[in-house]
């Protein structure tokens, strides 16, 4: 089966969710781009609030590109009224937009405005599930969207909710077919790990922002809090195999309550049997001894070879 690991490229890291000045972040889009730089970053989306009273704002970060640094143009948007199943406002966030994406109008619902990013080119995601009580009626209702964040930073220190795991196992049991990514979704807080935290390792050939989008778009990426993952080989109904830095633990996971572990001080590299797997999806999550994580995005058993 093909994996992003026995695609053509090399990986790219990058973090799909940030804020500047421009709506509500503490460093301009300059210094946002330039820290991510200067931090070996090889990519950025900056994602400002699209919302009226921020001046629906697309970051144009263009000027901010370089040889070894590319952004890609996005914004976590809102409808203007329209809200979640239990009251909260919708947070969805996309990259690749074009500059002439339209503001929301006032009767757009959350549905509807995902339809319009992913019309116009955009890899969308459920923005930090859990931390607005996000319920599994409501991402599915955002239609054919590409991932949820299982893991936003910036809630770890703001309000405990940074992992929705237990989001995305309940979306796959009911079939929805999501990848995952890992964001910091930074503000640059003072006294917060809202940077260098949650970031996507995304495989392709050239670091080229349409490249990238289109590797996104097809879950040809990892998500990391930390864990390199080298390798991953997967052989539907005989074996996975996966090489990655040195954890403690490695988890194969399907659902419902399937699941197998490897652990062991330092591990590197482990295989799993999979003659008698018998979920339709499977995920690897790596957990080194800081308790920082590396997800695949779950790859379906039946998916063509
Ligand atoms: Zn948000
Ligand atoms: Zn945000």
């Amino acid at each position: 089966m093909e994996t992003p690991f026995s695609r053509p490229g090399r990986f790219w890291r990058g973090n799909l969710h940030t804020h500047s000045t421009l709506s509500d972040g503490h460093r301009t889009p300059e210094e946002v781009c330039r820290f991510y730089e200067s931090a070996g970053y090889d990519f950025l989306a900056l994602t400002d609030h699209f919302l009226a009273h921020y001046g629906w704002p697309l970051a144009d970060t263009r000027p901010f590109r370089g040889e070894h640094f590319t952004t890609i143009i996005g914004a976590e948007l809102h409808p203007a009224q329209d809200r979640m199943e239990l009251g909260a406002p919708w947070h969805i966030l996309a990259a690749g937009l074009p500059f002439d994406f339209a503001p929301s109008p006032l009767n757009e619902t959350g549905p509807e405005l995902a339809r319009r990013a992913l019309d116009a080119g955009a890899f969308v995601v459920a923005a930090h599930p859990q931390w607005h009580t996000t319920t599994d009626r409501d991402v599915a209702a955002l239609g054919p969207i590409h991932a949820l964040e299982i893991y936003n930073a910036s809630c770890a220190d703001d309000n405990d909710s940074a992992d929705s795991a237990y989001m995305l196992d309940l979306l796959l049991a009911r079939g929805h077919r999501l990848s995952v990514c890992a964001t910091d979704d930074a503000h640059f807080v003072l006294n917060s790990r809202d940077r260098e935290s949650g970031w996507t390792m995304v495989k392709s050939e050239t670091l080229d922002p349409d490249s990238l989008l289109t590797a996104l778009k097809a879950g040809d990426y990892y998500s990391s809090t930390g864990p390199v993952i080298h390798d991953l080989v997967i052989e539907p109904g005989q074996r996975l195999a996966i090489r990655c830095s040195p954890a403690n633990r490695i988890f194969l996971l399907g659902g419902p309550a399937k699941y197998t572990v490897a652990g062991e001080q330092g591990i590197t590299e482990t295989e799993f049997d999979l003659s008698e797997w018998t979920s339709p999806w499977a995920r690897v999550l790596v957990r080194d001894d800081a308790g920082r994580k590396a997800w695949t995005n779950p790859v379906w058993c039946d998916a063509a070879p």
